[in-house]
């Protein structure tokens, strides 16, 4: 007798099969990422009609309760789905900081009134987030922040900067880490703050990258008032959900490049390497398949670490998860460009096939994997000491 999980499961397949338009089961180019907000752009109408359907169903946030927009699925639901999605090529309907980062943190930590406020416009997309964290004067050692928030009466006033904010100019509200007192010790004096980007005093300032595109901004704050009902939990006590929040960012990532993997590399040898009779030479053959190993060994710990979210040290296992992401994720590109052979080589021009520089372009890309959410250096600290239990050097 079938049981519940395989009947949800033919009803998920049988609903994708009759709702998601075709155009929507092919790969997705950058330009294409729908990432919602106030000015969502649909050049493709079938991504608005997709991304309204699953709405609908609430599977674009599949596990958070209804009333805040979700499907009140178990993770083991969730991941029913995610495997019917891969296996007709279904694009995820809606990427955003919003779903991966800040709304597990509000269904944790925010008030009643604050979930009812954000998290269905998460759910549906109506607004687009970033992250403020970093600072020219803090990275790594991100508790030195020094953006301030004083109180004045019903709001803030914030005075300061951040930098390194992705597509903070295409956002519509930031999630930022302040400094809401000077003399406590660094980790004790910080608030986390939700604000529109659109308030009079900010200032988004794109910077220029060696590519000639920009993703990053430099934002300002210049006497901000933010309501002071924005706060997340208590004053002074956002060092702690700050750390959630990474540790949502660092399991995202790694999940979102282990399924980007999807290994094409088995392909792109058999299309560029191989012999006349479609041998792909023995070494090389034998790398694709230890990668394809991690690959799917790393997607199985992360299953499992959806599964464990309650454990207590999924913070310190998401460092382990974007660590190994990182690594693999770089080394991937790296076998994309050797299996491409000549084709690998080429950054712009008619001569290069597209899905070629696609690849070089991800690969180059991945570079950055091993800085965002937390540098590789950062997270071995982190496992060393949370983990292995390692004396810390620095004392
Ligand atoms: C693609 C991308 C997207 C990003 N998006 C955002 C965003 O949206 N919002 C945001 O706030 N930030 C964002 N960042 C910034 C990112 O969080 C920081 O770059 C990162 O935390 C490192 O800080 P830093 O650049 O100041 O480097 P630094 O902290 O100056 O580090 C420099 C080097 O020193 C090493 N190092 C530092 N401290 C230690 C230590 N204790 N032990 C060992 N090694 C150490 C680091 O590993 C690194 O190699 C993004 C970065 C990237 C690359």
């Amino acid at each position: 007798m079938a049981t519940e999980l395989e009947r949800f499961r033919d009803e998920v397949r049988e609903w994708l099969e009759l709702n998601c338009p075709a155009s929507m089961r092919t790969p997705m180019v950058d330009s294409e990422i729908p990432w919602g907000g106030r000015n969502a752009k649909f050049p493709n109408p079938d991504t608005k009609l997709w991304l309204d359907r699953m709405i609908e169903k609430g599977w674009t946030v599949p596990t958070w309760p209804e009333q805040y927009g979700g499907a009140g699925l178990s993770i083991e639901q969730a991941q029913v789905l995610e495997q019917e999605m891969e296996k007709i090529n279904a694009r995820t309907p809606l990427f955003s900081m919003g779903i991966f980062m800040l709304g597990p943190v509000l269904l944790e930590l925010g008030t009643e009134e604050q979930k009812q406020r954000f998290l269905p416009d998460i759910a549906r997309g109506k607004r687009r987030w970033c992250q403020g964290y970093s600072e020219p004067g803090a990275g790594s050692d991100l508790a030195s922040l020094s953006t301030k928030a004083e109180l004045r009466g019903d709001h803030y006033l914030i005075n300061g900067s951040k930098i390194w904010n992705s597509e903070a100019d295409q956002s519509d509200w930031i999630f930022c880490l302040v400094r809401t007192d000077f003399d406590a010790p660094k980790h004790k004096g910080i608030s986390f703050l939700l604000f529109d980007l659109d308030s009079p005093g900010v200032d988004r300032q794109p910077i220029k990258l060696i590519s000639g595109s920009s993703v990053f901004c430099q934002t300002f704050f210049d006497d901000v008032k933010v309501p002071a009902e924005n706060l997340v939990g208590e004053e002074n006590a956002g060092w702690s959900i700050a750390k959630r929040l990474l540790q949502y960012e660092r399991q995202n990532v790694g999940k979102h490049l282990n399924k980007s993997f999807d290994i094409k590399l088995w392909d792109l040898a058999k299309k560029y390497s191989s012999s006349a009779d479609g041998q792909i030479e023995p070494d090389l053959r034998s790398r694709i398949a230890r990668q394809a190993i991690q690959d799917g060994a790393l997607g199985l710990l992360i299953e499992r670490l959806e599964r464990e979210a309650d454990n207590p040290n999924a913070g310190s296992m998401s460092s382990v998860m974007k660590v190994a992401m990182a690594d693999i994720n770089l080394q991937r590109g790296e076998l994309a460009i050797e299996a491409m052979g000549a084709a690998g080589l080429g950054w712009q021009g008619d001569e290069f096939p597209e899905e070629a520089l696609g690849e070089v372009r991800v690969w180059l890309r991945g570079k950055a994997n091993s800085i965002e959410g937390g540098t590789s250096e950062v997270n071995l600290n982190i496992i060393a000491k949370r983990i292995l239990g390692l004396p810390d050097p620095q004392h």
